[in-house]
């Protein structure tokens, strides 16, 4: 049978304990997940490609089931590229859905039936965004209590 594999695209600037949550929750579901840094040429970044991939490959690094790569422009060919026929995203509120309701529309068209599958965020962690982390990071506080315990942010 074919393998199911899903790609859980982001920006991961940083990597937060949220995505991490997610995607823990997610294997169960799937054979194999693509954690992909999707790397958008107008948007400012806090940390490197580089460094965020790193992280990405310190936290996920023992289990065989992850894997971590980035990709250019459109999400829905980069999955068509690499078979993968989903996609995963967190939902942590209703700004959430009205936004990945029309991309998830649009990657469907656009990737030829590829479909998003949601999960809904624990309520512990529903309060956390890589937004909010580099807030805290750029204003002095300390970030710990949201990133995953394997990565040290510089600083
Ligand atoms: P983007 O570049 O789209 O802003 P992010 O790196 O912020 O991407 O997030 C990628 C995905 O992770 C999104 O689907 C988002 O909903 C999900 N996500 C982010 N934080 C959490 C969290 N705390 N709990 C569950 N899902 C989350």
């Amino acid at each position: 049978m074919e393998k199911k594999i899903a790609v859980f695209p982001g920006s991961f600037d940083p990597i937060t304990i949220g995505h991490v949550d997610l995607v823990k929750r997610a294997l169960p579901l799937f054979d194999e997940i693509i954690v992909a840094v999707g790397i958008n040429s107008t948007k400012k970044y806090l940390f490197p490609l580089e460094q965020r991939l790193e992280w990405l490959y310190q936290v996920f690094q023992k289990e065989p089931r992850i894997k971590v790569d980035s990709f250019q422009n459109l999400t829905a060919h980069y999955c068509q590229r690499i078979g993968a026929r989903y996609l995963l995203r967190g939902l942590r509120n209703a700004s959430d859905f009205d936004y990945e309701k029309t991309i998830s529309q649009l990657n469907h068209i656009v990737g030829g039936g590829i479909e998003t599958v949601f999960l809904i965020a624990q309520p512990e962690y529903s309060h956390i965004s890589s937004t909010i982390v580099r807030e805290i990071i750029v204003g002095g506080a300390d970030a710990t209590p949201f990133i995953p315990k394997e990565i040290t942010i510089p600083g």
